[in-house]
């Protein structure tokens, strides 16, 4: 238990006062509970003796009286403390697991670790509160009532005393053992409570596709898989502790019925007297209480160790390494030299080298699964290249504190994620100082001002979660006001496929041009005339490789594979629905 606090202090160490306080206040609120059975055997003494009087009486009922009444007292005072205590505590994890998750590179949000997280975070987290409210005054109560009672216990009769006490050590053995069997039956069950999320995350976030393609079979079997495991976990660890915790509870009854006979054996025989006899007796059914509790007590930490070992294991997931330096504010060039990149076992890029100019347009292309959208990752950092060095304005990224390379680059990708709040906070997202104003003239420029107003509740229209309540391209007119707000010298740019409508195409078309200007655009080009207008053209060759850079007319000459690629795309743009098949 000592370890478990100190693994807890360790993370959060601002709770530490408030957990001893509440143990305090417990050990208080059990004492008093304690007293009226002292008082009991003074009033037994004073009946066998004879020396009870109608004031005697009437001082022991007030004694008992107040203890009730100090009882309640530091129990509300323990609820004050602990509950708040156990609150906070899972509040200060969870904003430091927060807080961590954003310095973590994007290979570690694997569907795994986003299934592992989410369970940790929502569910697992929420058994730590018990901690400071349940588990370890509860603890504290254990160790404290027996040594306090004891030497009162051995004075009156060492021979009961030691009766009385006997079963503890002989039960601690049967604790242990079932501490061990929890610990291993709570780490299966956690892992496959963690496996349930991420079927959950993976059956949720591919619903479009289950529905759309009836694909749902495969995907629910794995999620019904899932519960079925964790249904047979739970189960084998009931059923491996419960018998256990009995064999537990029920040495200590024994101890009470070995008081009663071994009691009545010295007692009849005249070896004690009849007040030994039933303070005994009165005591003995308090005594192992707090001992029993201990059961409970347990199953709490050892839930905690695994929770606790899993909020170690992430707190150590090693950050992006940040630099001092600073980019540059304006012109910034990004040059690419002898990258390599592969994620996990998959290579990507090999040894890759080129330069994206300054204030002009670079157009990524290349065939499906070539590398474009991980090259515009690569820039923001999300991964960190294997080997080789990308450079913002002369800065290699590395080197560069994470507030510069966010402060230097804008992102438009096509999966655009609207954070759950107003038009308003998400727009001004990544530019908090930014006035309503400089808010509404950046919609303005998106083209999506007009949108917004006729939304219900305008710029304080709140999104649904990931922006579940606006169409694609507005979403995207969004993304690119936000930009537009942030206005940062590099502007990535993943163009939407033919998801959206004409209307919104032009929309977006006029909102990006409005972004664009003057600054250092890296884009993954989907749209014929975005490539040919683009400054440069980088063409991957699908290889790991770069087959050529240059402009449009140069590339047709000298890329056998961009002439490849612009003439398909020419040929699907040509394609009319409906139209005779040739
Ligand atoms: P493009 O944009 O050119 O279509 P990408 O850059 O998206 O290609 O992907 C390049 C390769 O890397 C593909 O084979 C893709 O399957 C793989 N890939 C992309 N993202 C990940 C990821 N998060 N984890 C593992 N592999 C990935």
């Amino acid at each position: 238990m000592i370890r478990l606090i100190k693994r807890i202090l360790a993370i959060v160490p601002t709770i530490r006062s408030q957990m001893y306080r509440a143990a305090l206040l417990k050990a208080l609120e059990t004492l008093f509970m304690g007293i009226p059975y002292g008082i009991l055997i003074f009033m037994l003494h004073d009946l066998l003796s004879g020396s009870l009087t109608a004031s005697n009486v009437g001082f022991y009922t007030v004694g008992i009286a107040l203890s009730y009444i100090a009882q309640g007292i530091f129990c509300w005072l323990f609820t004050r403390a602990a509950y708040p205590a156990g609150t906070e505590l899972c509040e200060k994890i969870r904003v430091k697991i927060g807080a961590h998750l954003r310095t973590l590179p994007m290979s570690y949000f694997s569907r795994k670790n986003a299934g592992d997280t989410t369970a940790l975070v929502s569910d697992e987290l929420v058994m730590l509160t018990l901690l400071p409210r349940m588990a370890f005054p509860q603890f504290i109560c254990a160790m404290v009532m027996p040594i306090v009672l004891a030497p009162f216990l051995f004075s009156v009769d060492w021979r009961l005393a030691v009766a009385a006490l006997v079963p503890v050590p002989l039960a601690i053995p049967l604790l242990k053992k079932c501490q061990q069997a929890l610990s291993k039956g709570m780490r299966k069950r956690s892992d496959s409570l963690v496996t349930i999320s991420s079927s959950v995350i993976q059956y949720v976030q591919g619903m479009e596709v289950v529905k759309g393609f009836k694909q749902g079979g495969e995907r629910f079997r794995s999620f019904a898989a899932a519960l079925a495991r964790f249904k047979r976990d739970n189960l084998a660890l009931v059923f491996s502790t419960t018998p256990l915790m009995l064999a537990f509870q029920a040495l200590l009854d024994l101890g009470f019925i070995i008081l009663l006979v071994f009691g009545a054996y010295l007692f009849l025989g005249g070896e004690t007297s009849l007040f030994a006899y039933l303070t005994f007796l009165v005591l003995g059914l308090r005594l192992y209480e707090p001992i029993k509790a201990l059961g409970s007590v347990y199953e709490v930490t050892q839930s905690a160790e695994v929770t606790l070992d899993r909020i170690e294991a992430l707190l150590k997931e090693k950050p992006l390494k940040e630099g001092t330096e600073v980019a540059p504010r304006e012109d910034v060039g990004i040059d690419f030299n002898k990258v390599s990149f592969s994620y996990d076992q998959n290579p990507v890029l090999q040894d890759v080298s080129f330069k994206i100019p300054a204030r002009k347009i670079t157009a990524i292309v290349g065939p499906s699964g070539a590398g474009k959208t991980t090259i515009l990752r690569l820039i923001a950092r999300f991964w960190d290249v294997d080997s080789g060095e990308i450079s913002l304005g002369g800065v290699p990224a590395q080197k560069l504190t994470a507030e510069s390379l966010f402060s230097s680059l804008s992102m438009v990708f096509q999966d655009v994620y609207l954070f759950r709040g107003t038009v308003f906070e998400n727009i001004a997202f990544g530019s908090p100082e930014a006035s309503p104003e400089a808010v509404y003239t950046a919609a303005r420029m998106a083209r999506c001002h007009d949108f917004i107003t006729g939304l219900p509740q305008g710029y304080e229209t709140q999104v649904g979660e990931a922006g579940a309540t606006l169409s694609g391209g507005e979403k995207q007119r969004i993304s690119i006001a936000r930009a537009i707000l942030k206005d940062t010298p590099i502007v990535l740019l993943d163009e939407a496929t033919a998801s959206v409508d004409p209307e919104n195409e032009s929309q977006i078309q006029i909102a990006i041009n409005a972004l664009v200007r003057t600054k250092t655009v890296v884009l993954v080009a989907h749209r014929l005339a975005t490539v040919t207008s683009a400054d440069q053209i980088v063409v991957l060759d699908g290889k790991g490789g770069i087959e050529g850079t240059g402009r449009h007319e140069s590339l047709l000459e000298t890329s056998p594979l961009y002439q490849r690629l612009w003439n398909s795309r020419q040929e699907a743009q040509s394609w009319k629905v409906g139209a005779p098949a040739s």
